[in-house]
C-alpha cells in the first residue's frame, strides 16, 4: 500500500465526518495523538508504540484530506531521496 492509497481509505472512511469538522478541530485532534504518541515513547509497549504511531498517521491523513494536499505528492516534492536543506543521500547537515 502506498501513502496515497492510505490517505484514499481515510477519505472512505471518515471525510464524512471530518469535512463537517473545522480544520482546527481536525489538527487538535491530531495534536491530541501526538501528545498520546509521546507518553507511549515514554512508557509503552511497542504495540501500544505502534498503535499511537498509527493514530498520528490517520489523523494527518484525514488533515490532509480536510484541506486536499495529497501527502505522498507532498512528502515526495519535499524528501525524494536527498535532504531538502544539503541535497546529499544520507543528509550531512550539521547537527
Ligand atoms: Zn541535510
Amino acid at each position: 500500500m502506498h501513502v496515497r492509497d492510505f490517505q484514499e481509505m481515510m477519505h472512505r472512511l471518515y471525510y464524512h465526518k471530518d469535512s463537517r469538522r473545522s480544520v482546527k478541530d481536525t489538527y487538535d485532534w491530531l495534536l491530541d495523538e501526538v501528545e498520546e504518541l509521546g507518553d507511549a515513547l515514554q512508557h509503552r509497549s511497542k504495540e501500544e508504540l505502534e498503535k499511537e504511531f498509527a493514530d498520528v498517521f490517520a489523523w494527518l491523513a484525514s488533515l490532509a484530506n480536510v484541506v486536499s494536499v495529497d501527502l505522498e505528492i507532498a512528502a515526495l516534492s519535499k524528501y525524494n531521496n536527498k535532504c531538502p536543506k544539503c541535497g546529499c543521500l544520507p543528509c550531512e547537515c550539521l547537527p
